[in-house]
């Protein structure tokens, strides 16, 4: 029989031999079981036995029968029964690895758990494995972070640097924010560039979003309504975490011409609205 560690190890490394005994004595498991559709997690000191002890409890109901004809030597069962009718996933922590067991589309949004617990980090090596197909899939804790990877060219120190001077002017703040797409004109730019004077206005003014992953302010890099299809145009208001270099889309704000005249000073607004790539609109407020 192998214990409750060396089952889960052997789990964690299908194709690999599981017949020689470890030989050092594995570090204190720390397992932890998350609920998929509310996300409430816990901590359990044994999830074998913790499945055996409480399955007469709601959590465990659509498991109960089968769990009453299973004993502690039924590890592998016990896991698989009960991350596939219960809809809970079973994380094994050892140090910086993490294995997560789940079944077939029953995987958690991991991204709070991993949040709370310090895993979202390129140093956290994950291993996801769905116990329908045993099939593993190897990820980094920093792939659970919220939010998107910036692109490679993506200047963070250029972004920070424009929003320390968000109080002064500079001589480049007519110059466009890299990447800005508005669905607006303003003079002296190609359609839908935003200037940084404009940008500054806006981060003067706004109440910033804070980031999901450090809960610290974000930088906006993007507001407007630019056109998404041959009919329509939606609002693109993007913002930056300079910590953990993410970036977050805000669909919140539906009325783009409302916030452009709440955050923008009058000087900045733009001139006209893009529509199919020409200026067709002179807008009043610029
Ligand atoms: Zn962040």
């Amino acid at each position: 029989m192998i214990n409750r560690r060396e089952f889960l190890q052997c789990s964690s490394a299908i194709g690999i031999s599981c017949i020689d005994p470890p030989v050092a004595v594995p570090p204190a498991a720390n397992y932890h079981l998350i609920q998929t559709d509310t996300l409430n997690s816990w901590s359990v000191a044994d999830p074998i036995e913790w499945s055996l002890q409480n399955a007469d409890q709601p959590i465990l109901a659509r498991a109960a029968d089968r769990l009453g004809k299973l004993t502690n030597e039924d590890n592998e069962r016990i896991v698989r029964l009960v991350v596939r009718r219960c809809g809970l996933n079973l994380v094994d922590i050892q140090s910086n690895q993490v294995t997560v067991h789940y079944w077939s589309d029953q995987l958690a949004d991991l991204r709070p758990f991993f949040k709370a617990s310090g895993l979202a980090s390129p140093d956290v090596q994950v291993t996801l494995i769905n116990r329908k197909t045993e099939v593993f899939a190897h990820k980094i804790g920093d792939e659970f972070r919220y939010g998107e990877r910036l692109a490679e060219d993506f200047s963070v120190e250029l972004l920070t640097s424009k929003w320390h001077h968000r109080f002064v002017n500079q001589p480049d703040d007519q110059q466009a924010v890299p990447g800005s797409r508005a669905g607006f004109a303003w003079e002296g730019l190609e359609d839908g560039q935003i200037p940084w004077a404009a940008m500054k206005s806006a981060w003067r003014r706004m109440q910033p979003i804070i980031c999901l992953n450090c809960d610290q302010p974000n930088i906006l890099v993007n507001f407007g309504l630019p056109q998404v299809s041959f009919f329509r145009h939606a609002p693109r208001f993007i913002s930056v975490c300079p910590k953990c270099q993410r970036s977050f889309v805000d669909d919140s704000i539906t009325d783009v011409t409302g916030w452009m005249a709440t955050n923008l000073d009058q000087g900045v607004r733009p001139g006209f609205r893009v529509v199919f790539g020409n200026r067709v609109e002179r807008l009043a407020s610029s």
